[in-house]
């Protein structure tokens, strides 16, 4: 059986078949009891598991990305960089991006994966209409007019295989990156607003026991000036991974120094061409709502010395409200907490109950596809106690959950 990216699991269906047609996918997920989709692989947890069951692999199912009156359709295996290149060809661009281009866009909205920016939501925020293979192997559309689109996009694959997604696109942008170093922690509190205001995007780099944040990284829609300095943080002397302090080189890094390019070359910190991020690593990300931030920060900082031995780099980014409800963002903005781990898990599962103890007090939520311990998280909102009544109508057999899902989403589902 296959590993995950990160290879801290190893998936436990008891097969993994990737069909070659749509009407080959449905056959299969018609005659099977169990089966989860699986993207590429970029999930940190369990979330994608089948054990005993079918794992789907769709990236065989090849469809050639139709653009056309303002909107990308593509495939549910289609990763964001196998197509960020032709939409910019044709004068088009998505909002944002995450951190890296090699997710597939199914797998990426399906766990509410973001960028940053003060104004932009998740990523799945751009879906206008999903097509869903169901448990009876028949697909069904469901657009922005559908009752239940809301949580039919952040689907923690529990409700189906997604088939095709359809994406809102806006004209084609450019973009330049500006790295500050050592931006002290007093003037991060005190201006944390006009820090995020600076930039479309913007990513603090911190380890939460020093004094300074490391970097602050911001990407802004060209023209733009950068400031002389960034309340005491200075303009970067050369480009910087996320992880310099940690002494990572930067070469899997898309373009800084404030040199423009296209918005799919910039909005990403990681190349397609490269192995993103550091590698050997894992993650957990929370998420808080915007007006708690500063509060969440110092919480954070008080265990900084638990924290830090077992970090690589953490990073501080604002995701936009939204109503989907499965999304870490559903009805309200939010500040999240992201932390790249050393590849210790057991030591790093031991300390997220003390974080998500620390961040109990602001209704904190987790990221889907990064590691977390769930027991003091905010797992029983209203977008959850909705999405778990549209799982048991779409799939009252249980055939798309695992025991991820059973512990932290759907336990409490209607019969
Ligand atoms: C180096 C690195 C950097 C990252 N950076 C970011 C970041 O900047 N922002 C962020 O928010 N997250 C980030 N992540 C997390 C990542 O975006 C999520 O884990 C995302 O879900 C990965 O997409 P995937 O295609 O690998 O999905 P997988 O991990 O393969 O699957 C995730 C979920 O989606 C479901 N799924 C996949 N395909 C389908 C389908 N066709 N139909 C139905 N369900 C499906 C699976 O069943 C599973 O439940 C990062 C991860 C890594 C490894």
């Amino acid at each position: 059986m296959t590993e995950n990216w990160a290879g801290n699991l190893t998936y436990r269906g008891r097969e993994i078949l990737a069909p070659r047609t749509l009407a080959e996918a449905q056959e299969l997920v018609a005659g099977a009891t169990r089966v989860k989709a699986l993207g590429s692989r970029h999930s940190f947890n369990t979330v994608a598991d089948s054990p005993d069951g079918l794992q789907l692999d769709l990236s065989a199912i090849v469809l050639a990305p139709e653009i056309a009156a303002g909107t990308l359709t593509v495939a549910g295996g289609t990763r964001y960089g196998d197509v960020v290149a032709q939409v910019h060809e044709a004068g088009f661009a998505l909002a944002n991006l995450a951190s890296l281009p090699h997710i597939t866009v199914a797998g990426s909205v399906a766990t509410g994966t973001h960028g940053s920016g003060e104004r932009l939501r998740g990523l799945a925020s751009a879906v206008s209409a999903v097509e869903l293979l169901t448990s009876d192997g028949s697909l069904r559309t469901f657009s922005r007019a559908d009752d239940m689109f809301p949580g039919v996009v952040v689907n923690v694959g529990a409700l189906g295989v997604v088939t095709r997604l359809t994406l809102d696109l806006e004209p084609a942008f450019s973009v330049r990156q500006d790295v500050f170093d050592s931006l002290p922690w007093s003037a991060a509190l005190e201006h944390f607003d006009e820090i995020q205001a600076a930039g479309y995007s913007v990513s603090l780099f911190t380890n939460w026991a020093r004094d300074v944040i490391d970097q602050v990284l911001l990407k802004n829609r060209v023209p733009h000036e950068a400031p002389d300095s960034l309340f005491g943080a200075l303009p970067a002397d050369g480009p910087r991974h996320p992880a310099h302090a940690a002494g990572i080189a930067a070469e899997n890094t898309t373009v800084q120094g404030g040199i423009p390019g296209p918005w799919y070359d910039r909005l990403p910190h990681f190349r397609l061409e490269f192995a993103p991020s550091v590698g050997a690593e894992l993650q957990s990300e929370y998420f808080v709502p915007r007006a708690h931030a500063t509060a969440a920060f110092e919480a954070l900082r008080g265990i900084g010395d638990r924290i830090a031995p077992l970090l690589v780099v953490s990073e501080i980014r604002t995701v936009a409200g939204d109503g989907l409800w499965l999304s870490p963002a559903f009805d309200g903005d939010r500040v999240a907490l992201h932390f790249t781990w050393q590849p210790r898990q057991p030591e790093v599962e031991a300390v997220l109950p003390l974080i998500e103890e620390r961040l109990a007090p602001f209704t904190a939520r987790p990221h889907w596809g990064k590691l977390f311990h769930g027991a003091a998280l905010d797992l029983d909102h209203r977008g959850v106690r909705q999405f778990r009544e549209l799982a048991a109508e779409l799939d009252p057999a249980g055939k798309f959950r695992n025991p991820f899902l059973e512990r932290h989403l759907l336990s409490n589902s209607p019969q």
